[in-house]
């Protein structure tokens, strides 16, 4: 059993302040993993201090220190990928295949602040004038627990390549990961004080955070209700904000797409990183004079997928975070039944031999209404929605009615239709024909799914506030 009893504040880890200590449980067997000790404000107030006393040399460093400095990060993270992704597995629950990726990703953002940076103008003119784009100051990062590691690179390689320093709190459910992360970044060589770690709850150390003068902007990745929260308490000091927040993301399979192709790869899709995914394509919108086709491709893709200890190459879904998050899912497919959908897979309990962790059954719902309660609001596990369209115009009509707008997906056989499609969609991110990732590309939702963007240049700007010099 593993005690991490030490924040990481001005370059060393330090005895915290705080001293209530939260369990570390394995949601695969409920097996104690470690203890976290908490930090509170003051420990909140070390950190802020000394990330403030670093910003003061740090907004002065070249582009080319920067880009040494992720360098340094970047080749450090690369070497410990494997330990990464086993405690990734442990603590977290996600399945290898995931961990994997998602450790490998974290790269990308090194790498592609390093390229952003190769090619950033921090000097333009607007008119007569120069405009300078300088370092907003103390970043308070504060993450989530669903690829926690993944956000802190990201956003911390945002800050670097920015000149901006950082004070993160991430998830209290992922400080083994934290740990193992925060003991790479020092081996690295990070300046005294440009990063911070206080892990603690919430309302108590994120709420330090939100609510500190010192702290100039709060990039967030989370609920839409924490981020609504912290967008209110973070406007008393009129902190800029990036937020990250929750989808419901339709999936439209339009009616010339290869079907036995499309709807199982939209099945194991919706059920990504255990279906605890912002981005999840968790509605799946297919032409209704197909329903039954579907409803039967849907069903033998939902019997393929091998739920089960993450740890195993082969599983496709592990357990869900917490017993919190099990309970969560579990209330939302009772929802679905009570709200008249029908179950075309899995349903509530746990598969059968898997009683000791968070597992919940893959489950469809198909005849879903786009006003049903699990058409419209986020889940977080692996629940899919078949929801049925009459025509092309019905299906971007219904992937509009949603108060979110993260991420969306468009499969056709004709390329230029599906992209036609995709124009008339409201989110941030449209994928055509599959899955896609690019960390250069913006990231961030439209309507309740966030504010700014996230990745490359754009991501870059929201860390950078524009000075005009009139000469
Ligand atoms: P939250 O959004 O509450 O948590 C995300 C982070 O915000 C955590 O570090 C959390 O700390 C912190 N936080 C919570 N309250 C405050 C506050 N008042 N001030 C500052 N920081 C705060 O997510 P949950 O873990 O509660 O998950 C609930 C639901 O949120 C999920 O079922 C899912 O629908 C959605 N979600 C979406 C994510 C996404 O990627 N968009 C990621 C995670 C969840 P602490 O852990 O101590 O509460």
């Amino acid at each position: 059993m593993k005690s991490i009893d030490k924040g990481y504040i001005n370059g060393a880890f330090v005895t915290l302040h705080g001293t209530q200590v939260f369990d570390l449980v394995s949601p695969t067997d409920h097996q104690l993993l470690g203890q976290v000790t908490l930090g509170d404000e003051t420990d909140v107030e070390r950190a802020v201090a000394a990330a403030k006393e670093a910003f003061k040399t740090f907004r002065h460093s070249s582009v080319a220190e920067r880009i040494q400095l992720l360098h340094n990060l970047r080749e450090a993270v690369s070497k410990r990928l494997p330990e990464l992704t086993e405690v990734m597995i442990q603590e977290y629950g996600g399945t290898r295949q995931f961990c994997t990726m998602s450790t490998q990703y974290s790269l990308s953002y090194f790498d592609s602040l390093i390229e952003t940076l190769q090619n950033f103008e921090f000097e333009r003119k607007a008119g007569h004038t120069m405009v300078q784009l300088t370092a907003v100051g103390v970043v308070g990062i504060i993450t989530p627990w669903n690829a926690s590691n993944g956000f802190i690179c990201s956003k911390l390689a945002t800050a670097i390549a920015a000149g901006c320093t950082v004070v993160a709190k991430p998830s209290e459910m992922s400080a083994l990961q934290t740990q193992l992360l925060t003991e790479i970044f020092h081996e690295a060589g990070l300046p005294k004080g440009l990063f911070n770690v206080v892990n603690g709850l919430g309302n108590v150390v994120g709420n330090a955070i939100t609510t500190h003068p010192d702290i100039a902007k709060i990039s967030f990745t989370g609920s839409t209700v924490t981020g609504k929260h912290i967008a209110r308490t973070a406007v008393d000091t009129i902190k800029r904000v990036t937020l990250e927040l929750g989808g419901k993301s339709p999936n439209i399979i339009l009616d010339d797409a290869d079907f036995e192709k499309a709807i199982p790869q939209a099945v194991f899709g919706a059920y990504m990183n255990n279906g605890q995914a912002c981005i999840a394509p968790t509605r799946l919108l297919v032409p209704a004079s197909r329903l039954e086709e579907v409803n039967q491709l849907a069903k033998a893709a939902a019997a393929q997928v091998v739920v089960g200890n993450p740890s195993d190459e082969n599983t496709n879904v592990g357990p869900m975070v917490s017993e919190k998050q099990y309970e969560r899912v579990q209330s939302y497919i009772n929802i679905g039944i009570h709200e008249g959908a029908t179950l075309l897979a899995g349903g509530t309990g746990k598969p059968a031999g898997l009683e000791n962790g968070n597992f919940v059954k893959a489950t469809i719902f198909t005849n879903v209404r786009n006003d049903m309660r699990i058409a419209q609001e986020e889940i977080f596990g692996p629940v899919l929605s078949i929801i049925p369209y009459e025509n092309e115009a019905d299906a971007i009509a219904i992937a509009n009615d949603t108060t979110y707008g993260l991420a969306a997906y468009v499969t056709s056989a004709d390329e230029q239709r599906a992209i036609r499609v995709a124009a008339q969609i409201d989110a941030g991110r449209v994928c055509v024909n599959g899955f896609k990732h690019d960390p250069l590309a913006p990231f961030g939702g439209f309507k309740q799914s966030g504010i700014g963007r996230e990745f490359g240049t754009f991501g870059l700007e929201e860390y950078l506030e524009p000075k005009s010099i009139l000469i």
